[in-house]
């Protein structure tokens, strides 16, 4: 579903991405873990083309994302992405956030996407908030609101940045929850977390990355059991 093929990518003169090569199949769920600053974010951001990468390619479902006949509106209707911050649309109702894109990309008409926005406020716990804003919700609830927002398009994979780490502690279970049942339900998903016991339970593969580089790419329960090289050693005694 989503191949990433020699890719490096600079920002000016610094290089963020170093012929970095993985993929994602239909169906799996990659965690991608990291220190600070090794370039998790920008890897992801390339696969939906929010930053252009300079060597290498991309393909998402078979379409090569850096092609400049590639169509990006559609192209991110496919992939679904959820940052760290929400960036729910402030001034609108939570249904009209859900709405919006379902309108103005799918041109979908108004009673169908209403209807398709309820089941996924449903799903995502959320039914009975349909009409409040994004400032009456707490963390958790505006995080679950945002995945239903990305699945409104039908994406057929869903990349997650960091989707817990602005939460307060009682409220990422709340949110790994949803995640972890579109996982099992056949999502292909990327997720950048440092939630290493969702990682463990849910993640088909891990890559680690450091400054950089991919340094390692192994099914989750080797990358757990198996001895690494020092970067990876190092991180993981950071945070296990
Ligand atoms: P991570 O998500 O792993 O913390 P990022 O992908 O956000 O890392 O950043 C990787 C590196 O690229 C960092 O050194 C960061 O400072 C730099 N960087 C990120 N975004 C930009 C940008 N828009 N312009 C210049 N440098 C950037
Ligand atoms: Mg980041």
């Amino acid at each position: 579903m989503i191949e990433i093929t020699g890719v490096t990518k600079y920002y000016g003169k610094f290089p963020v991405l170093k012929n970095c090569s993985t993929s994602v199949a239909k169906g799996e769920v990659v965690v991608v873990c990291g220190p600070s600053g090794s370039g998790k974010s920008t890897l992801i951001k390339c696969v939906n083309a929010l930053e252009p990468i300079q060597e290498g390619s991309i393909r998402v479902d078979g379409v090569e994302v850096n092609d400049p006949q590639t169509n990006l509106p559609e192209l991110r209707s496919l992939v679904g992405m959820v940052f760290q911050n929400f960036e729910l649309f402030p001034h609108l109702t939570i249904e009209n956030n859900i709405m919006l894109a379902q309108r103005i990309v799918l041109n979908r008409n108004q009673q169908i996407a209403r209807t398709r926005t309820m089941e996924l406020l449903e799903r995502v716990g959320m039914s009975g908030h349909a009409h409040k804003y994004p400032g009456q919700l707490s963390g958790g609830q505006q995080q679950r609101v945002a995945i239903a927002r990305a699945l409104a398009m039908n994406p057929k994979a869903m990349l997650f940045d960091e989707p817990t780490s602005a939460l307060d502690p009682e409220m990422i279970s709340e949110v790994l929850d949803v995640m972890t049942s579109l996982a099992s339900e056949g999502m292909t998903m990327m997720v950048v977390t440092h939630e290493m016991g969702f990682a463990r339970r849910v993640a088909t593969r891990m890559v680690f990355i450091d400054q950089g580089e991919i340094v390692e790419d192994r099914p989750t329960e080797e990358f757990f059991t198996a001895r690494h090289n020092p970067r990876t050693e190092a991180f993981l005694g950071k945070i296990l």
